[in-house]
Protein backbone atom coordinates (compact mmCIF):
# COMPACT_ATOMS: atom_id res chain seq x y z
CA UNK A 1 0.00 0.00 0.00
CA UNK A 2 1.33 3.67 -0.49
CA UNK A 3 1.90 5.90 1.87
CA UNK A 4 1.82 9.58 2.86
CA UNK A 5 5.73 11.30 2.98
CA UNK A 6 4.28 12.14 6.40
CA UNK A 7 4.53 8.78 7.47
CA UNK A 8 8.35 7.94 6.67
CA UNK A 9 7.19 5.21 4.17
CA UNK A 10 8.96 4.57 1.55
CA UNK A 11 6.03 5.67 -0.83
CA UNK A 12 5.98 9.25 -1.11
CA UNK A 13 2.95 9.45 -1.74
CA UNK A 14 -0.10 8.07 -2.45
CA UNK A 15 -2.12 6.86 -5.74
CA UNK A 16 -5.44 5.94 -4.67
CA UNK A 17 -7.18 5.70 -8.28
CA UNK A 18 -4.56 3.26 -9.34
CA UNK A 19 -4.89 1.90 -5.59
CA UNK A 20 -8.55 1.10 -6.25
CA UNK A 21 -8.19 -0.35 -10.06
CA UNK A 22 -5.08 -2.48 -8.52
CA UNK A 23 -7.42 -4.21 -5.65
CA UNK A 24 -10.15 -4.50 -8.48
CA UNK A 25 -7.49 -6.35 -10.90
CA UNK A 26 -6.02 -8.59 -8.26
CA UNK A 27 -9.55 -9.72 -7.47
CA UNK A 28 -9.96 -11.08 -11.26
CA UNK A 29 -6.68 -11.31 -12.34
CA UNK A 30 -3.37 -13.24 -10.75
CA UNK A 31 -1.32 -10.81 -8.74
CA UNK A 32 -3.81 -8.00 -10.08
CA UNK A 33 -1.38 -7.70 -13.99
CA UNK A 34 -1.14 -9.37 -17.22
CA UNK A 35 2.77 -9.49 -16.98
CA UNK A 36 4.94 -10.01 -13.92
CA UNK A 37 7.07 -6.99 -13.49
CA UNK A 38 3.97 -4.54 -13.84
CA UNK A 39 2.66 -5.01 -10.13
CA UNK A 40 6.11 -3.26 -8.86
CA UNK A 41 6.71 -6.02 -6.38
CA UNK A 42 10.76 -5.64 -6.73
CA UNK A 43 9.90 -2.05 -5.70
CA UNK A 44 7.23 -2.15 -3.72
CA UNK A 45 4.15 0.25 -3.80
CA UNK A 46 1.51 0.30 -6.30
CA UNK A 47 1.39 0.03 -9.93
CA UNK A 48 0.29 3.27 -11.79
CA UNK A 49 -2.41 2.50 -14.00
CA UNK A 50 -1.96 4.45 -16.95
CA UNK A 51 -4.70 5.82 -19.03
CA UNK A 52 -2.93 7.91 -21.68
CA UNK A 53 0.28 8.87 -23.51
CA UNK A 54 1.68 11.34 -25.45
CA UNK A 55 4.64 11.67 -26.86
CA UNK A 56 7.60 11.17 -23.55
CA UNK A 57 4.67 11.77 -21.03
CA UNK A 58 2.25 8.73 -19.63
CA UNK A 59 -0.91 9.99 -17.64
CA UNK A 60 -1.77 7.85 -14.46
CA UNK A 61 -5.39 7.26 -12.93
CA UNK A 62 -4.70 9.83 -10.93
CA UNK A 63 -4.04 12.35 -13.60
CA UNK A 64 -0.09 12.66 -12.12
CA UNK A 65 1.86 12.83 -15.68
CA UNK A 66 5.39 11.01 -15.95
CA UNK A 67 8.49 11.55 -18.21
CA UNK A 68 8.54 7.89 -19.83
CA UNK A 69 11.85 6.01 -19.56
CA UNK A 70 9.74 2.70 -20.56
CA UNK A 71 8.43 3.51 -23.53
CA UNK A 72 6.63 -0.14 -23.11
CA UNK A 73 9.79 -2.10 -22.70
CA UNK A 74 10.89 -0.90 -25.95
CA UNK A 75 8.25 -0.22 -28.61
CA UNK A 76 7.40 3.19 -28.49
CA UNK A 77 10.30 4.54 -30.09
CA UNK A 78 8.56 7.50 -31.52
CA UNK A 79 6.82 8.37 -28.16
CA UNK A 80 3.15 7.90 -27.48
CA UNK A 81 0.44 9.12 -29.87
CA UNK A 82 2.65 9.65 -33.03
CA UNK A 83 0.49 11.63 -35.10
CA UNK A 84 1.37 10.12 -38.57
CA UNK A 85 1.08 5.79 -36.14
CA UNK A 86 -1.99 7.12 -34.96
CA UNK A 87 -3.53 8.31 -38.36
CA UNK A 88 -2.35 4.81 -40.30
CA UNK A 89 -3.76 2.74 -37.50
CA UNK A 90 -7.35 4.82 -37.89
CA UNK A 91 -7.27 4.05 -41.70
CA UNK A 92 -6.40 0.63 -40.82
CA UNK A 93 -9.24 0.00 -38.86
CA UNK A 94 -11.51 1.77 -40.71
CA UNK A 95 -11.35 -0.87 -43.16
CA UNK A 96 -11.88 -3.58 -40.97
CA UNK A 97 -9.97 -5.27 -37.74
CA UNK A 98 -8.66 -8.73 -39.19
CA UNK A 99 -9.70 -11.16 -42.19
CA UNK A 100 -7.81 -14.25 -41.92
CA UNK A 101 -6.51 -14.06 -44.82
CA UNK A 102 -3.21 -12.80 -46.24
CA UNK A 103 -3.08 -9.10 -47.05
CA UNK A 104 -0.75 -6.35 -48.64
CA UNK A 105 0.32 -4.68 -45.04
CA UNK A 106 1.63 -7.94 -44.33
CA UNK A 107 3.73 -8.02 -47.23
CA UNK A 108 4.79 -4.34 -47.41
CA UNK A 109 5.79 -5.14 -43.64
CA UNK A 110 8.04 -8.21 -44.40
CA UNK A 111 9.43 -6.23 -47.47
CA UNK A 112 10.50 -3.32 -45.10
CA UNK A 113 12.21 -5.75 -42.44
CA UNK A 114 13.90 -8.03 -45.32
CA UNK A 115 15.04 -4.37 -46.93
CA UNK A 116 16.52 -3.14 -43.75
CA UNK A 117 17.83 -6.40 -42.49
CA UNK A 118 20.50 -8.16 -44.79
CA UNK A 119 20.73 -11.66 -43.42
CA UNK A 120 16.82 -11.70 -43.30
CA UNK A 121 15.84 -13.22 -46.44
CA UNK A 122 12.58 -14.41 -45.41
CA UNK A 123 10.13 -13.45 -42.36
CA UNK A 124 7.54 -14.59 -41.06
CA UNK A 125 5.15 -12.46 -38.86
CA UNK A 126 3.72 -13.70 -35.40
CA UNK A 127 2.13 -11.95 -32.38
CA UNK A 128 4.64 -11.88 -29.98
CA UNK A 129 8.33 -12.20 -29.42
CA UNK A 130 7.64 -15.16 -27.32
CA UNK A 131 5.87 -16.98 -30.82
CA UNK A 132 9.35 -15.47 -32.61
CA UNK A 133 11.46 -17.40 -30.18
CA UNK A 134 9.32 -20.33 -30.20
CA UNK A 135 8.65 -20.90 -33.21
CA UNK A 136 12.46 -19.68 -34.49
CA UNK A 137 13.51 -22.68 -31.90
CA UNK A 138 11.22 -25.21 -33.44
CA UNK A 139 12.68 -24.34 -36.76
CA UNK A 140 16.04 -24.89 -36.05
CA UNK A 141 15.36 -28.12 -34.33
CA UNK A 142 13.38 -29.27 -37.32
CA UNK A 143 15.91 -27.78 -39.96
CA UNK A 144 19.11 -29.23 -38.18
CA UNK A 145 16.90 -33.02 -36.74
CA UNK A 146 19.04 -32.22 -33.74
CA UNK A 147 17.05 -31.30 -30.05
CA UNK A 148 19.47 -29.05 -27.99
CA UNK A 149 19.95 -25.29 -27.23
CA UNK A 150 22.79 -23.28 -25.92
CA UNK A 151 21.02 -20.19 -23.90
CA UNK A 152 22.81 -17.94 -21.85
CA UNK A 153 22.31 -16.90 -18.13
CA UNK A 154 20.39 -13.66 -17.77
CA UNK A 155 18.82 -13.78 -21.53
CA UNK A 156 15.45 -13.49 -21.67
CA UNK A 157 13.42 -15.17 -24.76
CA UNK A 158 9.96 -14.17 -23.55
CA UNK A 159 8.82 -17.43 -21.46
CA UNK A 160 8.64 -19.83 -24.07
CA UNK A 161 9.07 -23.08 -22.08
CA UNK A 162 12.58 -24.37 -22.90
CA UNK A 163 14.20 -21.20 -22.20
CA UNK A 164 12.94 -19.81 -18.97
CA UNK A 165 15.79 -21.63 -17.31
CA UNK A 166 17.88 -18.82 -15.93
CA UNK A 167 16.17 -16.09 -17.66
CA UNK A 168 16.62 -12.67 -17.13
CA UNK A 169 13.75 -9.91 -17.16
CA UNK A 170 11.02 -10.98 -14.85
CA UNK A 171 12.45 -14.42 -13.99
CA UNK A 172 15.43 -12.74 -12.49
CA UNK A 173 13.68 -9.91 -10.93
CA UNK A 174 11.89 -12.12 -8.80
CA UNK A 175 14.81 -14.60 -8.59
CA UNK A 176 12.37 -17.58 -9.81
CA UNK A 177 15.11 -20.31 -9.49
CA UNK A 178 13.19 -22.20 -12.57
CA UNK A 179 9.70 -22.08 -12.92
CA UNK A 180 6.84 -24.99 -12.05
CA UNK A 181 5.08 -26.11 -15.32
CA UNK A 182 7.99 -26.93 -16.91
CA UNK A 183 8.64 -30.01 -17.21
CA UNK A 184 12.09 -31.75 -17.11
CA UNK A 185 11.91 -33.17 -20.42
CA UNK A 186 11.30 -29.64 -21.89
CA UNK A 187 13.95 -28.06 -19.94
CA UNK A 188 16.55 -31.23 -20.43
CA UNK A 189 17.60 -30.48 -24.14
CA UNK A 190 18.20 -26.46 -22.81
CA UNK A 191 21.97 -26.24 -22.32
CA UNK A 192 22.47 -22.84 -19.87
CA UNK A 193 25.90 -20.92 -20.00
CA UNK A 194 27.79 -17.91 -18.33
CA UNK A 195 27.04 -14.53 -20.83
CA UNK A 196 30.01 -13.33 -22.68
CA UNK A 197 31.89 -16.94 -22.25
CA UNK A 198 33.14 -18.59 -25.41
CA UNK A 199 35.17 -20.89 -23.60
CA UNK A 200 32.09 -22.62 -22.21
CA UNK A 201 30.27 -22.12 -25.85
CA UNK A 202 33.09 -24.53 -26.75
CA UNK A 203 32.92 -27.00 -24.47
CA UNK A 204 29.14 -27.26 -24.68
CA UNK A 205 29.74 -27.92 -28.44
CA UNK A 206 32.10 -30.63 -27.48
CA UNK A 207 30.73 -32.47 -24.83
CA UNK A 208 27.50 -32.87 -27.13
CA UNK A 209 28.82 -32.90 -30.61
CA UNK A 210 26.02 -33.58 -33.26
CA UNK A 211 23.30 -32.50 -30.73
CA UNK A 212 23.24 -28.74 -30.48
CA UNK A 213 20.51 -27.51 -32.83
CA UNK A 214 21.20 -24.05 -32.29
CA UNK A 215 22.83 -21.05 -29.86
CA UNK A 216 20.33 -18.51 -29.41
CA UNK A 217 21.32 -15.23 -27.53
CA UNK A 218 20.33 -11.67 -27.63
CA UNK A 219 21.90 -10.03 -29.48
CA UNK A 220 22.97 -7.50 -26.97
CA UNK A 221 21.10 -8.34 -23.53
CA UNK A 222 18.58 -5.77 -21.95
CA UNK A 223 16.76 -8.29 -20.07
CA UNK A 224 19.42 -8.66 -16.87
CA UNK A 225 20.30 -4.78 -17.41
CA UNK A 226 22.34 -3.75 -20.32
CA UNK A 227 25.48 -6.03 -20.82
CA UNK A 228 26.67 -5.75 -24.27
CA UNK A 229 28.68 -8.40 -26.16
CA UNK A 230 32.27 -8.30 -25.49
CA UNK A 231 34.37 -7.61 -28.67
CA UNK A 232 34.26 -11.10 -30.49
CA UNK A 233 31.33 -12.50 -28.49
CA UNK A 234 28.88 -12.37 -31.32
CA UNK A 235 31.27 -13.71 -34.18
CA UNK A 236 32.74 -16.64 -32.14
CA UNK A 237 29.13 -17.92 -31.16
CA UNK A 238 28.94 -17.76 -35.22
CA UNK A 239 31.45 -19.54 -36.11
CA UNK A 240 31.09 -21.92 -33.34
CA UNK A 241 27.85 -22.88 -34.78
CA UNK A 242 28.96 -22.92 -38.30
CA UNK A 243 31.93 -25.47 -37.08
CA UNK A 244 29.49 -27.70 -35.36
CA UNK A 245 26.21 -27.75 -38.01
CA UNK A 246 24.14 -25.60 -35.39
CA UNK A 247 22.11 -22.59 -36.38
CA UNK A 248 23.49 -19.28 -34.64
CA UNK A 249 19.76 -17.34 -33.70
CA UNK A 250 20.16 -13.78 -32.59
CA UNK A 251 16.91 -12.65 -30.47
CA UNK A 252 16.72 -9.04 -31.50
CA UNK A 253 13.18 -8.67 -30.10
CA UNK A 254 14.41 -5.62 -27.94
CA UNK A 255 17.42 -4.51 -30.36
CA UNK A 256 15.60 -4.53 -33.37
CA UNK A 257 14.95 -1.15 -35.43
CA UNK A 258 15.71 0.55 -31.88
CA UNK A 259 19.30 0.03 -31.43
CA UNK A 260 20.05 1.15 -35.16
CA UNK A 261 17.80 0.93 -38.66
CA UNK A 262 18.47 -2.98 -39.10
CA UNK A 263 19.18 -3.40 -34.90
CA UNK A 264 22.11 -4.31 -33.49
CA UNK A 265 22.92 -5.95 -36.90
CA UNK A 266 23.03 -2.90 -38.36
CA UNK A 267 25.97 -2.23 -35.70
CA UNK A 268 28.17 -5.59 -34.96
CA UNK A 269 27.02 -6.85 -38.58
CA UNK A 270 27.47 -10.46 -37.74
CA UNK A 271 25.35 -12.54 -39.56
CA UNK A 272 22.76 -14.72 -38.03
CA UNK A 273 21.08 -17.86 -39.31
CA UNK A 274 17.71 -17.11 -38.09
CA UNK A 275 16.61 -13.78 -36.22
CA UNK A 276 13.55 -12.90 -33.99
CA UNK A 277 12.06 -9.02 -34.10
CA UNK A 278 9.07 -7.47 -31.96
CA UNK A 279 8.70 -4.36 -29.90
CA UNK A 280 9.15 -2.12 -32.19
CA UNK A 281 8.08 -3.45 -35.80
CA UNK A 282 4.67 -3.63 -33.74
CA UNK A 283 4.30 0.19 -33.46
CA UNK A 284 2.97 -0.28 -30.04
CA UNK A 285 0.40 -3.58 -31.27
CA UNK A 286 1.05 -7.10 -31.16
CA UNK A 287 3.41 -7.85 -34.24
CA UNK A 288 6.64 -9.73 -34.04
CA UNK A 289 9.06 -11.77 -36.44
CA UNK A 290 11.25 -14.81 -37.19
CA UNK A 291 13.30 -15.01 -39.95
CA UNK A 292 16.35 -15.57 -41.67
CA UNK A 293 18.14 -18.01 -44.24
CA UNK A 294 15.91 -18.68 -46.97
CA UNK A 295 17.46 -22.08 -47.06
CA UNK A 296 15.93 -22.84 -43.57
CA UNK A 297 12.52 -20.75 -43.55
CA UNK A 298 11.54 -23.14 -46.04
CA UNK A 299 11.18 -25.60 -43.93
CA UNK A 300 8.27 -23.44 -42.58
CA UNK A 301 4.54 -24.62 -43.23
CA UNK A 302 3.22 -24.46 -45.76
CA UNK A 303 6.61 -24.63 -47.87
CA UNK A 304 8.54 -27.23 -46.04
CA UNK A 305 7.50 -29.67 -43.01
CA UNK A 306 7.60 -27.45 -39.71
CA UNK A 307 4.49 -26.23 -38.20
CA UNK A 308 3.85 -22.79 -37.19
CA UNK A 309 0.88 -20.91 -37.37
CA UNK A 310 -1.32 -17.85 -35.93
CA UNK A 311 -5.07 -16.44 -36.39
CA UNK A 312 -4.15 -13.13 -35.81
CA UNK A 313 -0.52 -13.06 -37.23
CA UNK A 314 -0.24 -10.46 -40.05
CA UNK A 315 -2.58 -8.93 -38.16
CA UNK A 316 -3.43 -5.48 -40.76
CA UNK A 317 -3.79 -2.83 -37.81
CA UNK A 318 -0.91 -4.34 -36.59
CA UNK A 319 1.19 -4.19 -39.36
CA UNK A 320 -0.30 -0.70 -40.57
CA UNK A 321 1.10 0.48 -36.82
CA UNK A 322 4.24 -1.04 -37.84
CA UNK A 323 4.64 0.14 -41.32
CA UNK A 324 4.23 3.77 -39.88
CA UNK A 325 6.41 3.57 -37.21
CA UNK A 326 9.58 1.85 -39.09
CA UNK A 327 8.51 4.10 -42.22
CA UNK A 328 9.70 7.42 -39.67
CA UNK A 329 12.83 5.51 -38.30
CA UNK A 330 14.99 7.12 -40.82
CA UNK A 331 18.72 7.73 -39.82
CA UNK A 332 17.81 11.49 -38.67
CA UNK A 333 14.99 9.84 -35.51
CA UNK A 334 17.98 7.01 -35.06
CA UNK A 335 20.34 10.12 -33.93
CA UNK A 336 17.69 11.88 -32.21
CA UNK A 337 17.19 8.94 -29.83
CA UNK A 338 20.83 8.05 -29.63
CA UNK A 339 21.40 12.02 -28.90
CA UNK A 340 18.65 11.73 -26.31
CA UNK A 341 20.06 8.93 -24.50
CA UNK A 342 23.35 10.36 -24.10
CA UNK A 343 22.29 13.30 -22.80
CA UNK A 344 19.86 11.75 -20.01
CA UNK A 345 22.87 8.65 -19.75
CA UNK A 346 25.56 11.96 -18.65
CA UNK A 347 21.99 13.34 -16.24
CA UNK A 348 22.28 10.22 -14.36
CA UNK A 349 25.90 9.64 -13.88
CA UNK A 350 25.84 13.32 -13.00
CA UNK A 351 23.49 12.89 -10.32
CA UNK A 352 24.87 9.74 -9.23
CA UNK A 353 28.84 10.69 -8.90
CA UNK A 354 27.99 13.89 -6.84
CA UNK A 355 26.29 11.96 -4.08
CA UNK A 356 29.17 9.31 -4.33
CA UNK A 357 26.85 6.42 -5.20
CA UNK A 358 28.99 3.61 -6.90
CA UNK A 359 27.58 3.13 -10.25
CA UNK A 360 28.11 1.84 -13.53
CA UNK A 361 26.50 3.08 -16.60
CA UNK A 362 26.33 0.29 -19.18
CA UNK A 363 24.76 1.20 -22.82
CA UNK A 364 23.77 -0.42 -26.43
CA UNK A 365 23.54 1.89 -28.54
CA UNK A 366 20.26 4.09 -27.30
CA UNK A 367 19.52 1.40 -24.93
CA UNK A 368 20.87 2.13 -21.11
CA UNK A 369 20.89 0.88 -17.49
CA UNK A 370 22.03 1.60 -14.26
CA UNK A 371 24.03 -0.90 -11.91
CA UNK A 372 24.20 -0.14 -8.55
CA UNK A 373 28.08 -1.28 -8.35
CA UNK A 374 31.44 0.04 -9.34
CA UNK A 375 32.43 -3.10 -11.38
CA UNK A 376 31.68 -3.52 -14.94
CA UNK A 377 28.58 -6.31 -15.49
CA UNK A 378 29.32 -8.60 -17.98
CA UNK A 379 27.11 -11.86 -17.25
CA UNK A 380 24.02 -12.57 -14.58
CA UNK A 381 26.14 -13.04 -12.02
CA UNK A 382 28.07 -9.79 -11.97
CA UNK A 383 24.24 -7.98 -12.66
CA UNK A 384 22.96 -10.07 -9.52
CA UNK A 385 25.67 -8.76 -6.89
CA UNK A 386 24.57 -5.11 -7.88
CA UNK A 387 23.06 -3.12 -4.31
CA UNK A 388 19.67 -3.44 -5.72
CA UNK A 389 18.49 -1.71 -2.57
CA UNK A 390 19.61 1.57 -3.77
CA UNK A 391 17.69 0.84 -7.11
CA UNK A 392 14.69 0.78 -5.09
CA UNK A 393 15.19 3.71 -3.52
CA UNK A 394 16.03 5.93 -6.55
CA UNK A 395 13.36 4.48 -8.47
CA UNK A 396 10.65 5.73 -5.80
CA UNK A 397 12.00 9.05 -5.82
CA UNK A 398 12.22 9.81 -9.56
CA UNK A 399 8.35 8.08 -9.67
CA UNK A 400 7.41 10.83 -7.52
CA UNK A 401 8.55 13.27 -9.07
CA UNK A 402 7.29 12.51 -12.08
CA UNK A 403 9.67 10.55 -13.88
CA UNK A 404 8.60 6.06 -14.70
CA UNK A 405 11.81 4.18 -14.63
CA UNK A 406 11.31 0.10 -15.39
CA UNK A 407 9.78 -1.16 -11.96
CA UNK A 408 13.72 -3.33 -11.37
CA UNK A 409 16.74 -2.98 -11.64
CA UNK A 410 17.14 -5.87 -14.45
CA UNK A 411 15.47 -3.56 -16.89
CA UNK A 412 16.94 -1.35 -20.18
CA UNK A 413 15.65 2.09 -19.91
CA UNK A 414 14.26 3.18 -23.07
CA UNK A 415 13.52 6.79 -24.93
CA UNK A 416 12.22 8.01 -27.57
CA UNK A 417 12.53 10.53 -30.49
CA UNK A 418 9.26 12.25 -28.43
CA UNK A 419 11.88 13.40 -25.43
CA UNK A 420 12.10 16.82 -25.79
CA UNK A 421 14.09 19.63 -23.83
CA UNK A 422 11.10 19.75 -21.26
CA UNK A 423 11.00 16.17 -20.26
CA UNK A 424 15.16 16.21 -20.48
CA UNK A 425 14.89 19.11 -17.72
CA UNK A 426 11.74 17.44 -15.60
CA UNK A 427 14.51 14.25 -15.37
CA UNK A 428 17.70 16.38 -14.30
CA UNK A 429 15.10 18.07 -12.20
CA UNK A 430 14.29 14.86 -10.13
CA UNK A 431 17.43 13.11 -10.44
CA UNK A 432 19.29 15.16 -7.15
CA UNK A 433 16.89 13.93 -4.70
CA UNK A 434 16.60 10.25 -6.05
CA UNK A 435 20.71 10.25 -6.05
CA UNK A 436 20.57 11.34 -2.77
CA UNK A 437 18.01 8.38 -2.00
CA UNK A 438 20.48 6.04 -3.52
CA UNK A 439 23.13 7.33 -1.41
CA UNK A 440 21.20 6.85 1.72
CA UNK A 441 19.10 3.66 0.98
CA UNK A 442 19.99 0.86 2.86
CA UNK A 443 20.39 -2.60 2.34
N1 LIG B 1 13.10 -11.70 -26.56
C1 LIG B 1 13.58 -10.60 -25.95
C2 LIG B 1 15.02 -10.22 -26.13
C3 LIG B 1 12.75 -9.81 -25.17
O1 LIG B 1 13.24 -8.72 -24.55
C4 LIG B 1 11.39 -10.19 -25.02
C5 LIG B 1 10.48 -9.39 -24.17
O2 LIG B 1 10.85 -8.52 -23.46
C6 LIG B 1 10.95 -11.34 -25.67
C7 LIG B 1 11.81 -12.06 -26.45
C8 LIG B 1 9.51 -11.76 -25.55
O3 LIG B 1 8.68 -10.87 -26.23
P1 LIG B 1 7.13 -10.76 -25.85
O4 LIG B 1 7.06 -10.14 -24.51
O5 LIG B 1 6.54 -9.93 -26.95
O6 LIG B 1 6.58 -12.15 -25.87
Amino acid sequence: MSESPSSGAPYPYEAPASQALFDRAAAVTPGGVNSPVRAFRAVGGTPRFMVSGTGPYLTDADGREYVDLVCSWGPMILGHAHPEVVAAVREAVSRGTSFGTPGEGEVALAEEIVARVEPVQQVRLVSSGTEATMSAIRLARGFTRRAKVIKFAGCYHGHVDSLLAAAGSGVATFALPDTPGVTGAQAGDTIVLPYNDLEAVHEAFHRHPGEIACVITEASPGNMGVVPPLPGFNQGLKDACAQNGALYISDEVMTGFRTSRAGWYGIDGVKPDLMTFGKVMGGGFPAAAFGGRADVMEHLAPAGPVYQAGTLSGNPVATAAGLAQLRLLDDAAYAKVDAVSRQIQALVSEALGKEGVAHTLQTASNMFSVFFTDRPVRNYEDAKAQESFRFTAFFQSLLANGVYLPPSSFESWFVSTAHDERALQRIADALPAAARAAAEATA
